[in-house]
């Protein structure tokens, strides 16, 4: 299939890669030459302007910053310029309301489109792991799975058109709770008297129980290998999870919705981001408890 990919960073260079090895025609688009010759290393046919890259696809696929520039892209340079009945995936984690808003731009103009972001890091992109949890109707769910799977171990359909942006930040809420929750109980025990390894070994089987606890324990030494026993390299960045927790607030005042632990979670997020923690694995919370 010829594929267009715009967005060639740490996700989507892995991502076009994959989209090489599964045999696909991949024309790519990224503003940074850097990042243009390595996807031309990997196979790629590389592009200065979107708007050409996109010419003749059968499928666009995006892997952008934030919502404004993925608005800009489909605006500019993909709505309009790519074949009429191409199927358009957006990958990038942006908010809900800019998702259903290109969206719908984009099937007034004729095109297919999902929201597909993403759970897993750089690793998963690169190794075509990924998890892609898609908002779209049934059709352009069909259509974009065909593409997800050479790139990812699981393409689940959320529902319509938002439905990936709004799984994927309300999970990355409840992940960051419980990440502070866990690395809280962790400390609190330690402080009166208790080994950190015995309270993982009871509550890991108890009703603590949880993934932050027994799969990617937040404190070094203690528990599964993790991030932490890496002096909190690698993993999932501070400053991407604050990026989640800020569009999943915005996303819970437009819903009106009562998020008194994710406002907890997220403030205290933007404490440790802004004392120069963001690219500290986000598990290192621990460290300001
Ligand atoms: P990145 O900054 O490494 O890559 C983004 C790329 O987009 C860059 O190469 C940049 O040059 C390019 N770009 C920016 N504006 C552009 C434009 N107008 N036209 C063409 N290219 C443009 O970011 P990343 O880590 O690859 O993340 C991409 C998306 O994936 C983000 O939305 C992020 O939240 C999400 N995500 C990242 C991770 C992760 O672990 N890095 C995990 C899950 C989801």
């Amino acid at each position: 299939m010829k594929i267009a990919f715009i967005g060639l960073g740490n996700m989507g260079g892995g991502m076009a890669a994959n989209l090489v090895k599964a045999g696909h025609d991949v024309s790519a688009f990224d503003l940074s030459e850097e990042a243009l010759a390595a996807a031309k290393d990997n196979g790629c046919a590389t592009f200065t302007d979107a708007s050409e890259a996109v010419l003749g696809a059968e499928a666009v696929v995006t892997m952008l910053p934030n919502g404004a520039i993925v608005k800009s892209v489909y605006t500019d340079s993909v709505i309009g310029k790519a074949p009429e009945g191409a199927v358009l995936l957006d990958c990038s984690t942006i908010d809900v309301a800019t998702a259903k808003e290109v969206t719908a731009a984009a099937e007034a103009a004729g095109y297919d489109m999902v929201d597909a972001p993403v759970s897993g890091g750089i690793a998963a992109a690169n190794g075509g792991t990924l998890t892609f949890m898609v908002g779209g109707t049934d059709k352009a769910f069909k259509r974009a799975e065909a593409v997800l799977n050479a790139m990812g171990k699981a393409v689940i359909h959320a529902g319509d058109a938002g439905a990936g942006q709004t799984a994927k930040i309300c999970n990355n809420m409840l992940l960051a709770i419980s990440m502070i929750g866990t690395a809280e109980a962790m400390k609190m025990a330690q402080k009166l008297g208790l080994d950190p390894q015995k309270f993982y070994e009871i509550s890991s089987q108890s009703s603590g129980y949880c993934w932050s606890l027994n799969a990617y324990t937040p404190m070094p030494g203690v528990g599964v290998e993790s991030p932490a026993d890496n002096d909190y390299q690698g993993g999932f960045a501070t400053g991407l999870m604050l990026k989640d927790l800020r569009l999943a607030m915005e996303a819970a005042e437009n819903a009106d919705a009562n998020v008194p632990m994710g406002q907890r979670a997220a403030s205290l997020y933007e404490d440790f981001n802004g004392a120069g923690n963001g690219g500290l694995d986000f598990s290192a919370i621990i460290k300001m408890l």
